[in-house]
Order: C-alpha cells, then sequence, then structure tokens
C-alpha cells in the first residue's frame, strides 16, 4: 500500500453496525456511501470516492483516509463504527464457526468498546438473552465503553452488553457458567498502533518499549494471567487472545507459554487449526516460536502457527495485530 504522508493510515476501516441496520438498509438511507464507487482492493483506494468491501470480515469496508465518514449521519447515528480491520479479527475468529454459537460472551478488557459492539453484532439473533458481558477495570475508560456501547446499541438494543467495572481476574468463573466464548485484548506495549490514532506521549512509549525488554517481560506476565483466568470458566471451549503489538514477547511466548501451563494442559486447551482462524489470511504466527511446543519438527510448528494471526502495520492496511484462538471440546 502506498502512503503519501508517513504519519497516515494507509485505510480507514469502518463497519456497518448490524445491530442497529442491515447493509441493505444501510445503502438505501445513505447517499453518501452509495455514491461510492466500489473497488476490489485496497490498493485502489487511492483517492476518495471509493469503497473497498473487505474481503476478510463481513460488513467491514475500506475508504481513503482522507474520506469524512464522522460528518455523515451514517456516524452520527451508530450505523458506522470505526475499526482498524485487524481489530475486527477477535470476534470474527470467535463466531467464524456457524456450526458453534456462542450466546453468553465475555469481553474481558472491553473499553473503549470496538470488540465488544463487534461481539454483541454477531450474537445469535433469535436468542432474545444472547449477551456480551464486558469487564473493564480503569474508571475513567469504563464512561467510554458506556458511551460507545450506548451509541451502537441504541435505544432497543441494550441487553445485549452488561458492563461491569471491575478487574475481569476478580471475576468468580462459577458466576458465569453459561459462558462459552471470551475475547481478551489486554493492555499490551501497543507497539503496533502508528499514526494520528496514537497520542504523541503513547507513541514515544511505544518506542521505547521496541527495547525495553522488562517492560514487555511485566506485560507478559500480565497478559498470560489475564488469558489463563479466561480458561477457567466452566462452559468456555473458545478463547480468543490478541494484542496490538508487534512483539513475540506479548504474541506468540505467551501462546507458548500458556499451552504448556500444566493446569491449561489438563484442561484440555489447545491452538485451533488454521481452517477455523481466517484461513484465507496469509500471515500467521511466526513458527520458529513454537520450536519448543513441537520438538523441533517442523510441520507442527506450521500447524500450531495457523492457529495464530498476525498482521503488520501499514503492510497489511492498517495497524500491527496478533490473534491466537484457543479451544478445547467440552
Ligand atoms: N478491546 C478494546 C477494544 O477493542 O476497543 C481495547 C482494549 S485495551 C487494549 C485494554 C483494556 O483493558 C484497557 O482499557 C484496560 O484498562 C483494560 N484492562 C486491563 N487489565 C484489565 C483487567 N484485569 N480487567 C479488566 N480490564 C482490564
Amino acid at each position: 500500500v502506498q502512503l503519501t504522508d508517513d504519519d497516515e493510515t494507509p485505510v480507514r476501516w469502518f463497519r456497518i453496525n448490524t445491530i442497529l441496520t442491515s447493509p441493505k438498509q444501510f445503502y438505501i438511507d445513505h447517499e453518501f456511501f452509495r455514491n461510492l464507487q466500489p473497488v476490489s482492493s485496497i490498493q485502489e483506494l487511492n483517492q476518495t470516492g471509493v469503497i473497498y468491501q473487505d474481503d476478510y470480515i463481513t460488513n467491514l469496508y475500506g475508504v481513503h483516509p482522507r474520506e469524512k465518514i464522522t460528518s455523515t449521519p451514517a456516524y452520527e447515528r451508530g450505523e458506522v463504527i470505526i475499526q482498524d480491520r485487524a481489530s475486527c479479527f477477535p470476534a470474527h475468529i470467535l463466531n467464524q464457526n456457524p456450526n458453534d454459537i456462542h450466546k453468553y460472551v465475555i469481553d474481558a478488557c472491553a473499553a473503549p468498546g470496538n470488540k465488544t459492539t463487534h461481539c454483541a453484532s454477531l450474537l445469535p439473533p433469535d436468542q432474545s438473552d444472547a449477551v456480551v458481558y464486558a469487564f473493564e477495570r480503569d474508571t475513567k475508560r469504563v464512561e467510554i465503553l458506556k458511551t460507545m456501547c450506548g451509541r451502537a446499541l441504541g435505544k432497543d438494543k441494550k441487553s445485549l452488553i452488561q458492563i461491569t467495572h471491575a478487574d475481569f481476574t476478580t471475576t468468580d468463573p462459577k458466576d458465569f457458567k453459561d459462558v462459552t466464548g471470551l475475547v481478551v485484548d489486554p493492555s499490551c506495549s501497543g507497539s503496533g498502533i502508528f499514526g494520528r490514532a496514537l497520542e504523541d506521549a503513547q507513541k514515544e512509549e511505544a518506542a521505547e518499549e521496541q527495547v525495553d525488554t522488562e517492560r514487555l517481560t511485566k506485560l507478559a506476565g500480565f497478559q498470560f494471567k489475564i488469558v489463563k483466568h479466561a480458561m477457567k470458566f466452566p462452559s468456555a471451549r473458545k478463547v480468543v487472545y490478541s494484542t496490538c503489538s508487534i512483539h513475540p514477547h506479548e504474541n506468540e511466548r505467551v501462546v507458548v507459554d500458556l499451552l504448556l501451563d500444566p493446569e491449561i494442559k489438563s484442561a484440555g486447551w489447545r491452538l485451533d487449526k488454521r481452517e477455523n482462524v481466517i484461513p484465507n489470511w496469509e500471515r500467521r504466527g511466526w513458527k520458529e516460536e513454537f520450536t519448543s511446543l513441537a520438538d523441533g519438527d517442523e510441520k507442527k510448528c506450521e500447524q500450531l502457527a495457523g492457529g495464530c494471526v498476525r498482521s503488520v502495520p501499514k503492510e497489511d492496511g492498517g495497524i500491527g495485530f496478533f490473534a491466537a484462538c484457543f479451544v478445547r471440546d467440552i
């Protein structure tokens, strides 16, 4: 993807919020979007006036970053949610298999709520009590989460998300006996984020962290703890772990540590097969990182890496990202 400005997002991604509208109704209602010319690749988004429908994520579209979509009535009404493509991976992966329906879902680290509202949009529509339980421990961020979810749910769909201001690791899994799917997107170094979306202070911090192994190790310890807690929910059969970091310390190495943990092993958790984790997305986990789990067997390393996806900042049309999908049979 060619960039004219080093600081610029290559593509502005948005989701049609199917909680409030359908793609068909969206195009009927919104002339601005109807008038955009469809193109078949993100490389063609080198001008305004065109739109790309994503090949990987349903109801996700890309436009030129200078397209003023936040000034449209669709955005004001909450029918458009700006969300990077890679950030849509976790909710998509959780719900990718149509034979594996998750009616009760947890978003463990929810604010500002992009993945929460995406998960809510994918709840089974015929189940009136289906819900996403969203946890956020930060006092300020939980308010942002409430505002974002309020916008995305409108007046009639408030029951789809239940927000709790709490540290997820203090929850008792026994209180959520019906939860089958969890999305865990904890705080990370943010090293995959770039451009205007990132405040200058954070940018400096992220740059420092690229060389600060001690800080990465600390983050990895916290990430391990929070995913391990997610794996304790009695009916959980899928846990999607993600970061917006490019560092293996916070990504594959956390995954490997989890899979080596005796409690997690005996509970039957494993990485899912590539075919269940956005199979056509080429960039997978780093297979070299799985050597210790595979006795050096290269095929096995590749298989394990296939349960993870990566996105390279800018090159893949957005932020740097990592997601791993854990499953177990219960
Ligand atoms: N998933 C969010 C989204 O897509 O909009 C972004 C999540 S952000 C990377 C991580 C969030 O997790 C932060 O808001 C942070 O305050 C929160 N957090 C960190 N540790 C937590 C914990 N133990 N329990 C609940 N929330 C936590």
